[in-house]
């Protein structure tokens, strides 16, 4: 068997907590034997701050953490995520999409879907407004707002690949369902890429083989095994792992405050009993 080359991809938008700490030892321990890699996810320019990314190394580090460096930050991967949609555009499975949030409501509030949240999903898949504009529209509207959002036709990209399934430890074999995110943004009008299409392009330009992640990103890897098969990338396997919660229940990911690694630092932990709070006894 290969040996794995695992990642901990950590988004600078806010200090470490130990929900992110579980997940780091998680991916570090199942690198045993192979590469564990960190990767900064920080193409969001809007939310994410150096200070946090200091912050978040120095925190990994403290926990007794060793990665292989240089760290890769997607700020600097502009050109790759182009490389990548522009092949993508090639295929012809994305398209403009000018729509508000707003307005993507509107249209699923309207078309009397339900906006019920399927679990891991943000909210229910774009309604498709856009799709089926003509080539004038899309002109005279790129004019007008100087831009706009690409998005996945997945039922097309679909068609184009056949039937996709990916390996995850827990699961098993799992069936890809290419429509279970819809037409998802894979380019941002603002920042040109997305979650999704970075996340894919690195895997495979970092050679991951086993992405350890939380089971909230589950849904996630549907899309990001299409991805993979329309980019011609290797497709890794997946340890999607349970999310540790707080003392009530709460996920961690979502509370930004009292369980901060360096709260518990500031309080006297040692980097063992914080290792041990997180799952991971020495
Ligand atoms: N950057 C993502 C996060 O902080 C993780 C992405 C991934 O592991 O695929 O949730």
């Amino acid at each position: 068997m290969t040996a794995p080359v695992t990642r901990f991809a950590p988004s600078p938008t806010g200090f470490l907590h130990l929900g992110h700490g579980y997940a780091a030892l998680f991916a570090a321990a199942a690198a045993a034997g192979g590469r564990f890699l960190v990767r900064i996810e920080d193409i969001d320019a809007g939310r994410c701050r150096p200070a946090f990314e200091t912050a978040i190394l120095e925190d990994l580090a403290w926990l007794g953490l060793a990665w292989e460096t240089p760290v890769l930050r997607q700020s600097q991967r502009g050109p790759a995520y182009r490389t990548a949609l522009a092949r993508l555009i090639d295929l012809g499975v994305l398209y403009p999409c000018f729509c508000t949030r707003k307005e993507i409501a509107a249209e699923i509030a309207r078309a009397g879907a339900a906006p019920q949240e399927a679990a891991g999903l943000d909210g229910p898949p774009y309604p498709g407004t856009c799709r089926h504009l003509s080539g004038q529209e899309r002109k005279t509207r790129m004019a007008a707002m100087g831009g706009a959002a690409l998005r996945i036709d997945a039922a097309k990209a679909a068609g184009l690949v056949g039937a996709l399934s990916f390996t995850d430890a827990g699961e098993g074999e799992v069936a890809v369902d290419p429509l279970l995110l819809g037409d998802a943004v894979l380019a941002r009008k603002d920042i040109g890429t997305s979650y999704h299409l970075a996340v894919v392009v690195d895997d495979a330009h970092q050679e991951v083989n086993l992405v350890t992640r939380g089971a909230d990103l589950l849904p996630s890897t549907h899309l990001q095994r299409l991805l993979q098969a329309l980019l011609d990338l290797p497709a890794p396997r997946y340890h999607h792992h349970p999310l540790i919660a707080d003392e009530t229940g709460a996920r961690l990911a979502k509370r930004n405050d009292a369980r901060a690694i360096r709260v518990l630092r500031d309080e006297g932990m040692s980097p063992a009993e914080v290792r041990a709070l997180a799952g991971f006894p020495d």
